[in-house]
């Protein structure tokens, strides 16, 4: 049982409602794209490499997304994709920036829980437009006093968001899907991390196992048992 924390963290994409899916789907149509330039095969590692290059000049999210396919549909044609073609995959892009914000079951009523007896907040990664149009759209806003917009979930961001509210690092609960980016950087501070691991992830986001078998962190398969391992106030 978790009896001291005073802040709980929840990551958005994934943790609260359906992202991943949404990038994958677009992904899938991308190849079929490039598929009548060149011979069909698997175009994941080029597509990839491009979007990590592109990391520390985009940052998280769509728009960057939208860039790196571009990128790679040119590199991969030698600069011969059809106009029209660069138009879709901007297209593919603007749906993601638009998806409906479909809310995973327990996600409310988990809020509802604890709005009145936790100071509860959202960390997320990404572009501001975006992430902030995504809490706008799923109408969860209210439920966290406030909602950070970072660059990078790293101990550092951490470390100067549970300053902010003047609390210990024990005093500190993230919930999120991502074992890098919102379990691993909390437990290093000394603070608490519920994992709820999701069907679809980024390769950019997954671990070796040997990185975090010996960390100390709540697993969960649904966002509701997180009320479980707090105390009653
Ligand atoms: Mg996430």
């Amino acid at each position: 049982m978790l009896s001291d924390i005073k802040v709980v963290a929840f990551d958005a994409d994934d943790t609260l409602w359906v992202n991943e899916p949404f990038f994958r789907s677009a992904e899938a149509k991308f190849f079929q794209i490039l598929e009548a330039y060149i011979d069909k095969r698997d175009f994941t590692e080029e597509l990839y490499a491009n979007e990590v290059k592109n990391l520390g000049l985009f940052g998280y999210g769509a728009k960057g997304f939208m860039l790196s396919m571009i990128e790679t549909a040119l590199e991969l044609t030698e600069y011969s994709i059809k106009g029209e073609d660069i138009q879709k995959i901007i297209n593919m892009g603007k749906e993601i920036l638009a998806y409906p914000i479909n809310i995973y079951d327990g996600v409310e009523e988990v809020l509802k829980a604890l709005e009145n007896n936790y100071r509860v907040i959202c960390i997320t990664k990404g572009d501001l437009l975006d992430q902030e149009s995504k809490v706008a759209r799923s109408g969860l806003g209210d439920y966290f006093e406030r909602v950070h917009v970072v660059n990078e979930k790293n101990p550092e961001t951490y470390k100067r968001i549970i300053a902010s509210y003047e609390i210990e690092p024990s005093e500190f609960l993230m919930v999120g899907n991502s074992l890098k980016s919102d379990i691993l950087p909390v437990v290093e501070l000394g603070a608490h991390a519920v994992h709820i691991p999701c069907d679809v992830q980024w390769v950019h986001e997954t671990v070796a196992k040997d990185q975090y078998c010996d960390k100390s962190f709540i697993n969960a398969t649904s966002i509701r048992e997180v009320l479980g391992h707090l105390s009653k106030k």
